[in-house]
């Protein structure tokens, strides 16, 4: 068979998994929690399965669900969506990043991605015939990443047809701040270019910032599909359930490509979470969760031969380490997972052309117990 997708193999989030299993490392690769979600929403999930909500739900997602999304959009951010024809509820984020990709990119179309990037952007342009243009972040010497505007609005042209935003971003914890949606407003304003949002990460934001949610800027969300996944909010990246929002007019195109695709989303999950979002705590508190974990870690690796990146949002921690070893990202990655026993995603898998800065991702969504093992081990290196 000739491949559709020949320059793919298996993710990296895979084989650093695999490799971690293999070596008996501590997995602070792939990026999900090594703790339990909260029991509360197992047992609502146990309840709607109980009370028969097994069969196939409408494609677009429980409507109670649905109502409880745009609820909680409205109350955070001041968007409100159409519960009918503005929200789909979507087999986690990726499907609903690949589905916003298919419906809307035309063979020959241009979409600016920024690197480093999401693996599942790529594969998902190339499905449509799609030409990917990337605009890579700057990386201060002794600080962290930020989006070159004036680059990005330079790859603009008649072709465009999209630009994929991710904040907070995977892998570098940096988050887009007001500003940074300013320009990218400048940049589309008077255009038919759509905004693929990225926001699995929305309730990691730390130090008292607030998420600069493209339903925060009504000029931008006319025109944006803004996507999220339960996966992250709610600690159970497994169950592989998220949504997008989007106006009406492109979300009837979403849904045309979703219904083929996957038609729905597991029923009595959907009615779990819908139950499980009427308290607004538990996002509420992520935040401080998640703050709490990243300065544990943080200080456990000041003392060691890395060097901190910045991390303002997300559960992931970048760090240098040329003050340890001059590997290539992906080399030192599996020497640390082998020799030191600490798993680690190396950066350029993220860059199309695997460049290359001496950088790796931690993952810090673990238990207490497992980042002091990983700190231990670290701080020997
Ligand atoms: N986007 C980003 C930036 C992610 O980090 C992830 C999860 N690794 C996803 C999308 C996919 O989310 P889900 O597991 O809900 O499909
Ligand atoms: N998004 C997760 C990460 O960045 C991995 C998800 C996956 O394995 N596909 O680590």
């Amino acid at each position: 068979l000739q491949s559709r997708l020949p320059a793919v193999g298996t993710t990296i989030f895979s084989r650093m998994s695999a490799l971690a299993a293999q070596h008996g490392a501590v997995n602070l690769g792939q990026g999900f929690p090594d703790f339990a979600c909260d029991p509360k929403l197992v047992d609502m999930v146990t309840v709607a399965m109980r009370e028969g909500f097994n069969q196939y739900p409408i494609g677009t997602g429980a409507r109670v669900l649905r109502q409880a999304i745009a609820d909680k959009i409205a109350r955070v951010y001041g968007w409100q969506y159409d519960v009918n024809t503005e929200i789909t509820v979507t087999p986690g984020a990726t499907e609903a990043l690949t589905t916003a990709i298919l419906c809307s990119v035309h063979p020959g179309d241009e979409v600016i991605v920024i690197e480093p990037a999401y693996d599942s952007y790529l594969p998902a342009i190339e499905l449509a015939g799609g030409v990917p243009l990337l605009v890579q972040m700057e990386v201060a010497e002794h600080g962290g990443y930020s989006v070159p505007w004036p680059r990005l609005a330079a790859a603009v042209s008649e072709r465009t047809r999209m630009i994929i935003i991710n904040t907070p971003h995977n892998p570098t914890g940096s988050v887009l701040r007001a500003a940074d949606l300013a320009a990218l407003a400048d940049i589309v304003r008077d255009t038919e270019i759509l905004i693929l949002s990225d926001e699995v990460y929305e309730h990691m934001v730390f130090d008292g910032e607030q998420h600069e949610s493209m339903c925060r800027h009504p000029e931008l969300a006319q025109r944006a599909f803004v996507v999220s996944s339960f996966g992250k909010t709610y600690h159970v990246t497994g169950w592989k359930v998220g949504y997008v929002a989007a106006p009406a007019m492109l979300m009837a195109e979403f849904r045309k490509v979703h219904q083929y695709n996957v038609f729905s989303v597991n029923t009595p999950m959907q009615h779990g979470f819908a139950s499980y979002m009427d308290d607004p705590a538990p996002y509420v508190n992520l935040p401080a969760f998640y703050q709490r974990k990243r300065d544990l870690f943080r200080k456990g690796l000041e003392g060691s031969r890395f060097e901190l990146l910045p991390c303002d949002g997300t559960y992931f921690q970048c760090v240098r380490y040329d003050r340890i070893s001059s590997l290539p990202e992906a080399e030192f990655a599996e020497w640390l997972t082998a020799e030191v026993k600490v798993a680690a995603i190396p950066v350029s898998a993220f860059y199309r052309d695997g460049k290359d800065s001496g950088i790796v991702r931690f993952c810090f969504a673990k238990k207490d117990e497992t980042l002091a093992l990983a700190l231990e081990r670290l701080a020997r290196v």
